[in-house]
């Protein structure tokens, strides 16, 4: 793998030590999306769909929902170990650090601001003007289609794809991968993603130091 001049992330799993920034709004509402998620992965339904079917359970649930409600799931969730220190080195030695991630645009809008990356791409919600929550906007990140969000961020910064690097937890994550380029599998979150990782052959840190990736990113360099 040479070494890249910009690392696509993944946020949820991978730079935020949660499962799925979905997910924490269901655990703080008590609500679950098991059964949709499950179609979801097998590809019965789409993001739309997906996304739609969140917002109706919690709405149902909660009456309406403000930003600030959404916000306060995220109030415990931690940053990957390591995750500021791979960032930092990474833009010290000019190497461009993106966010591609499908999950909630304020959870990961907060985790972009954190750790100072120079380009990110979430989804989100519709708002009102007083802040209370409309519905899923369209999704601007396809969970099986990021490639599409990397390669924008490939052609704004006049990048071979050779130069990029993409590191995600997910199977959908491999859709990161866009034609030459690379892909690290941090952490799998899952089993069906652990073999998808298997069955592309891509390199696989098994760890919750996110700091474990350098050697495979820098060509054996250790941190
Ligand atoms: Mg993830």
């Amino acid at each position: 793998m040479a070494i890249p001049l910009a690392v696509a992330f993944d946020c949820d799993g991978v730079l935020a030590k949660n499962g799925s920034s979905w997910q924490s709004i269901h655990q703080n509402f008590g609500t679950e999306n098991k059964a949709m998620y499950a179609k979801f992965i097998a590809r019965e339904i789409d993001e739309e769909e997906f996304s739609a079917d969140d917002v109706s359970k919690w709405i149902a649930k909660k009456g309406r929902i403000h930003k600030d409600d959404i916000a306060r799931c995220y109030s415990g969730v931690k940053l990957m170990d390591g995750a500021r220190d791979v960032v930092k080195r990474l833009q010290d030695n000019g190497v461009l650090v993106a966010i591609v991630s499908s999950g909630v645009d304020i959870f990961v809008g907060m985790v972009a601001s954190m750790l100072k990356v120079d380009d990110w791409i979430a989804n989100g919600f519709d708002w009102d003007d007083e802040g209370w929550m409309i519905g899923p906007l369209r999704p601007r990140v396809l969970s099986f289609e990021k490639g599409l969000a990397v390669e924008k961020f490939r052609r704004i910064n006049d990048l071979n794809s050779e130069e990029i690097t993409s590191v995600g937890d997910s199977g959908s994550d491999l859709s990161m991968r866009i034609h030459g380029s690379s892909f690290i599998g941090f952490n799998p979150s899952n089993s069906w993603s652990r073999e998808a990782f298997e069955d592309a052959g891509v390199p696989v840190v098994n760890s919750f130091d996110l700091r474990e990736i350098w050697p495979i990113l820098m060509d054996g360099e250790q941190f």
